[in-house]
């Protein structure tokens, strides 16, 4: 009864947070890789133009990718569909749109089209662009920049649900609460000004890096719960060395060896991924079941 319905659109989650080093590549990785365990068709888009998502699939920004592979003909107008960009990954089930430097041509060619065109609507260039994607694939994972960019307002815009990674750390909780002020006002600017409306299936944020001996984190913990309340997923992803091991040796937990380390911290580490993914599942499961 869960299935996807054959003729239903894929559900398009976009990690995003304006702050870098809060886990957004790691989470989407992994969460692309969970989804994949789980029997979904799943599509990765990399939209953040260091590449670091790409590079844990096994691809080189610098050295192997070129603008074809990337979103950017989309973003410049020289495609309409996102389609010409997908290839396979080294993880079987996972379809790839990689990420490289050049990307960042995208935060000139958006403003620019909408200069030259004013019924252009920079911010549902990719939301049109996936049109193909959502019948090819059950769930397309977009990881964003550490910025709201362009880039990342067009991967807002397209998402049905939206995982923001936070570091139950003060500095980084405050600027999740700009990320949101920020991102609401333009959604008030941009699209309510035009009578349409931007609606999320679900917003979940996660605590990410977690380190439960901290003190200082369990009183920031306590103001996330206060400033986003049941959009808190009930799961804190640790802090382990099991994480940054995988990272280190470009891949996830999801691709390490069980025994390759110090057993319990990894399946600490891996059993909290794989909660997330079952919870996030179950919504994307919601989605399908309307
Ligand atoms: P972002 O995409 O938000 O910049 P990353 O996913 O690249 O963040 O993570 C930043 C750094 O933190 C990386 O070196 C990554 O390996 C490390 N990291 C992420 N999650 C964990 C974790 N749970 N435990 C330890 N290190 C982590
Ligand atoms: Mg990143």
């Amino acid at each position: 009864s869960h299935m996807r319905p054959t003729d239903a659109a894929g559900t398009t989650i976009t990690v995003a947070n304006f702050k870098g080093g809060v886990a957004k590549t790691t989470t989407a990785v992994t969460l692309a890789q969970g989804m994949s365990m789980r029997g979904h068709r799943v599509l990765l888009l990399d939209l953040d133009p260091q590449g670091s998502a790409t590079t844990l699939f096994g691809v080189l920004p610098d050295a192997e990718v070129e603008q074809e592979h990337t979103a950017l003909p989309l973003f410049s107008g020289a495609e309409e569909d996102l389609s010409y960009a997908i290839r396979p990954s080294y993880w079987p089930g996972i379809d790839i749109v990689c990420a490289a430097p050049l990307l960042f041509g995208a935060e000139f060619a958006l403003p620019a089209r909408q200069t030259r065109d004013a019924g252009f609507e920079f911010w549902r260039c990719l939301d049109r662009g996936l049109d193909q994607a959502r019948s090819d694939y059950d769930v397309i994972v977009i990881d964003t920049p550490p910025a709201l960019s362009y880039v990342t307002i067009n991967a807002l815009m397209a998402a049905d649900g939206v995982l923001m990674p936070l570091p139950p750390s003060a500095l980084d909780f405050a600027s999740s609460a700009q990320f949101w002020d920020l991102f609401s006002d333009l959604c008030n600017q941009l699209i309510l000004s035009r009578g349409q409306d931007k609606t999320f299936e679900f917003i979940d944020v996660l605590l990410s890096r977690v380190e439960s001996a901290d003190a200082a984190s369990s009183v920031v913990r306590q103001w996330v719960m206060q400033g986003y309340g049941d959009k808190v997923l009930p799961i804190e992803i640790p802090k382990t060395a099991v994480a940054a091991t995988a990272s280190a040796e470009f891949g996830t937990v999801f691709d390490l060896p069980r025994g390759a380390m110090n057993a319990k911290t990894f399946s600490r580490a891996r059993d909290a991924y794989d909660r997330m993914c079952e919870l996030i599942e179950q919504q994307v499961q919601a989605v399908w079941a309307g």
